[in-house]
């Protein structure tokens, strides 16, 4: 399938389009420097629709290589997240939604050359761990754990008080 950079969002929500596919973090930049390997992919749904206003939905899952914070080795992280925005055709009607309540955060403009996979990058860093760490039955520093020489928090105050 070949791959459109840009759509225009609104036409795309407006025709309940739909547009699947599996997209290289090679191509996404910022998502690659987040990422301990370049040999990845995320596959993704945007789906488009009307619901009284029109929205583009997202799906996307994808096995990510983070680091684990806990024992520093590189990890297989399942993203599966999913999302939706809904399209304002004008900065008038953004601006009449943005003073709405509930349900109309996840606003943007429509845009006839709409950078869709800028959208899922970011989308992708929203949903990485701000704190990486494997499950916990695969992590060998919990399989070592009791073992581990663990610094002892009042040893080191001994000896800050062995200074004064
Ligand atoms: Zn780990």
């Amino acid at each position: 399938m070949s791959e459109q950079v840009v759509i225009d969002s609104l036409a795309f929500a407006q025709g309940n389009s739909v547009s699947s596919g599996n997209i290289s973090v090679e191509k996404l930049p910022r998502l690659r420097e987040a990422l301990m390997a370049r040999a990845a992919n995320v596959s993704y749904v945007i789906e488009g629709g009307v619901a009284v206003r029109p929205y583009l939905r997202l799906k996307l899952s994808g096995d990510l290589p983070l680091l684990c914070h806990r024992c520093a080795q590189v990890f297989s992280w399942h993203l599966d997240t999913e999302c939706q925005v809904w399209l304002a055709q004008n900065v008038d009607e953004l601006a009449a939604w943005d003073r709405e309540a509930d349900g109309l955060a996840d606003a943007m403009l429509a845009e006839v050359k709409f950078d869709w996979q800028a959208w899922l990058e970011e989308e992708v860093l929203l949903a990485l761990p701000v704190s990486p760490v494997h499950p916990d039955d695969g992590c060998s520093a919990i399989a070592e754990q009791g073992n581990n020489e663990r610094p002892n928090p009042f040893a080191a105050l001994a000896a800050l008080k062995r200074q004064h």
